[in-house]
């Protein structure tokens, strides 16, 4: 097994444009990565259904993968999300199953504590949500979270500004989202997947199948996966140093083993 973090294409040198943040806005809002290379981006959110084949498939493929976590579906608490009704492994494995992710590479991102429709709360409100679910990732994972997901993808000034103060790095959108059985479904009109796409997936039954399904389909239409932290990094987003967790250390070779 090579070296998991660093999983995914990496950026050439001036392969990506800058990101900035909008004019007045707190904290930078992306949908797409600013590349002409052929590469896409591969998140993934909520928690409800915990797949373990997915993690498999995760570590073996080794694929790039970004992980948004609400922890109400991490926790199998409150409503489950109707895409995960009838399933095998709702809140299976709680946290464990994402540290094992993070022991893989995959950073563990902000998507609140709730799953609310951010337009209809206001500040306090919004600061519970961002800023609790970044303390709970911090305290389960290890690591605190750079960037958010809102829910449906509706946000305002106010969420951009909270999140900043909670010390988050920018907000992340999508380009296309994968329906159960690998399907894309594309909010641009000419129904193609393009450079710098970030596509949309949830943690549902199946996953680890579907998931088979869509990375053959990017394959075939010749798509790199990419990392998109360093991606991130490469646009220069400001994230906090170690925003990717590093790999399990290899053993060291006891430096005192006598010469041969
Ligand atoms: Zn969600």
């Amino acid at each position: 097994m090579g070296a998991v973090g660093a999983a995914g294409a990496l950026p050439r040198p001036g392969e990506v444009g800058r990101i900035r943040a909008g004019s007045g806005a707190a904290l930078p809002v992306i949908s797409a990565i600013p590349t002409r290379r052929k590469v896409v981006f591969l998140t993934i959110d909520d928690g409800w259904e915990q797949d373990p084949g997915f993690v498999r498939l995760v570590r073996e493929r080794a694929v790039p993968i970004t992980v948004f976590a609400t922890r109400d579906a991490v926790e199998a608490r409150g409503v489950p999300d109707p895409g995960a009704a009838g399933g095998r492994y709702v809140g299976a494995g709680k946290w464990a199953y994402f540290r094992e992710l993070r022991d893989l590479g995959v950073p563990i991102e902000d998507h609140t504590l709730t799953h609310p429709n951010l337009w209809n709360l206001g500040p306090a409100a919004q600061r519970t949500e961002i800023c609790g679910a970044a303390g709970v990732i911090a305290g389960e994972i290890g690591r605190r979270p750079a960037l958010l997901r809102p829910p449906f993808g509706n946000y305002t000034g106010t969420t951009l500004r909270v999140a900043r103060r909670c010390g988050l790095s920018a907000v992340l959108l999508w380009t296309a989202s994968v329906q159960p059985g690998g399907k894309i479904s594309y909010q641009t009109p000419d129904k193609r997947l393009r450079p710098g796409d970030i596509l949309l997936l949830h943690f549902r039954a199946n996953l680890a199948r579907d998931f088979r399904i869509l990375l053959d389909k990017i394959e075939r239409r010749g798509f790199e996966l990419g990392n998109l932290d360093a991606y991130l990094r490469a646009a220069r987003v400001r994230l906090p140093v170690a925003s990717v967790p590093t790999a399990p250390p290899t053993p060291a070779v006891p430096s005192a083993t006598p010469p041969a």
